[in-house]
């Protein structure tokens, strides 16, 4: 009830600042909402964003992701090749003269593409396509990091996955079309680190294997990696049981060295891995990204990884000294997605849903979200480099332009409506594309 009291009395003392016309919130907005708009977007555009989200890279480039696409798979309609906004992307970056993208058009961004790499060599042409899209610094969310992305703008954060995957994994890339291109490089993945830290066979007990891990963990946080990330969703149902070290040892002692574990065998032990790994994650400051929306492939199981089956984990206070971020929203349950965020460790990440959607329904995603816990919600763009022609520059582009735009239609119908003041959000606005995601990083970010 106080809380109530003192809540009133911020609406009128904002009221008696001559904010608000009226101190009861509207349920539609006024005839100045275009204007509103029109104000808002110029300054919005002008906020240096963080992107908490992105696969920076070329399209000849396999360590852009850790997983590659599954073949033949359909896209949603804006995602296509075909989305005529590339070609505004095409002609905002590059100055695209054409009005299409026909393969002979398509030529002449590859050819100025070429030329500004050379001109741009090194880590400068990617620093170049941040700057105009006005983005700081941008997330590498890569397999490994490449040596033309500036670690300065591209903070590393690493894949998790393949710590779950070191048993024979025949059966499981056996499922379905999809697993049999992600669960090979998922091993592949795991030889990796194994490389990298002079391993060449796996340790001969699970304490072994753990510490393994945390060495992975604490080299890839040396050399410049700020978060771990699991697309876990791709691979097995996102419910994670909760088994004790035991369990998890007597299962590596059996199938470390040889042997086909059950479906129900090896997700025991994943469920052991999973949680140790976001434990990990507290202890070493190393916040957890995961992979919670709908994904590419037509076999991408939506019951079975459905955000809400994260609560458990999420929601455990074992892990509140584990900062979440998770990746997507939650998209299309970022709904539900939101009150996650009740928790302070746990925060939301807006991106491909600026890309999934156009930005009239993402405006709307933003708004319930800037209505709920605004300060837990962050930008990004989820860039990819699709292939030479749209690569992650054009993505980069459409990403950022989408979700500037959003975010002002949002914050224009919240202060049409009453809501809040304008000066309340352009605050917002900086805390969603900047500032929410940069303070989870204790200074290692920008
Ligand atoms: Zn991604």
């Amino acid at each position: 009830m106080r809380k109530l009291l003192l809540s009133a009395a911020s609406i009128f003392s904002a009221v008696g600042l001559g904010s608000f016309a009226n101190a009861q919130a509207r349920p539609l907005p006024g005839p100045d909402v275009q204007q509103i708009y029109q104000r808002l977007l110029p300054q919005i555009e002008k906020i240096p964003a963080f992107d908490h989200h992105a696969h920076p890279g070329f399209s000849d480039d396999p360590d852009v992701d850790a997983m590659a696409a599954p073949p033949d798979f359909s896209e949603a309609l804006r995602t296509r090749d075909d989305n005529p906004e590339l070609i505004a992307a095409a002609k905002a970056l590059f100055g695209y003269p054409y009005a299409d993208l026909s393969p002979d058009h398509a030529k002449w961004l590859i050819a100025k593409k070429t030329e500004l790499k050379k001109q741009y060599a090194g880590t400068a042409y990617f620093n170049m396509i941040l700057d105009k899209i006005n983005t700081e610094s941008s997330v590498a969310n890569r397999a490994m990091m490449a040596d033309y992305l500036d670690p300065q703008r591209f903070p590393w954060v690493f894949f998790a996955d393949s710590f779950l995957w070191p048993f024979n994994n025949q059966r499981e890339s056996a499922r379905n079309p999809d697993e049999g291109v992600y669960i090979p490089l998922q091993e592949k993945m795991l030889h990796r680190w194994m490389q990298q830290e002079g391993v060449s066979k796996l340790p001969p007990d699970l304490d072994g294997y753990l510490k393994f891990i945390s060495q992975v963990l604490e080299d890839n946080r040396s050399k410049g990696g700020i978060a771990m990330k699991f697309e876990v969703a791709y691979f097995r149902p996102t419910t994670f049981g909760d088994p004790s070290r035991d369990q998890a040892a007597d299962l590596y002692s059996r199938y470390a060295t040889g042997g086909i574990p059950t479906e129900k065998e090896y997700r025991t032990f994943q469920d052991y891995i999973f949680r140790h790994l976001v434990l990990e994650g507290g202890r070493l400051h190393l916040p957890v990204h995961i992979h919670t929306a709908v994904g590419i492939g037509d076999y991408f199981n939506l019951s079975e990884s459905n955000i809400m089956n994260l609560e458990s984990v999420l929601r455990d206070p074992r892990y509140r000294t584990t900062t979440f971020v998770m990746i997507h929203g939650g998209y299309p349950l970022e709904r539900e997605a939101v009150w996650l965020a009740a928790m302070k460790n746990v925060f939301l990440d807006s991106s491909f849903g600026e890309l999934a959607q156009y930005p009239s329904a993402f405006k709307d995603t933003l708004k319930m979200w800037l209505e709920t816990f605004p300060d837990k919600i962050t930008f990004g763009t989820d860039c990819f480099p699709y292939n030479d022609v749209l690569g992650a520059e054009e993505s980069y582009w459409l990403g950022a332009e989408s979700s500037r735009m959003a975010l002002a239609a949002a914050l224009a119908e919240m202060i049409s409506e009453s809501e809040i003041s304008e000066a309340r959000a352009l605050a917002l606005a900086h805390a969603y594309l900047h500032d929410n995601a940069v303070k989870l990083y204790e200074g290692r970010v920008h």
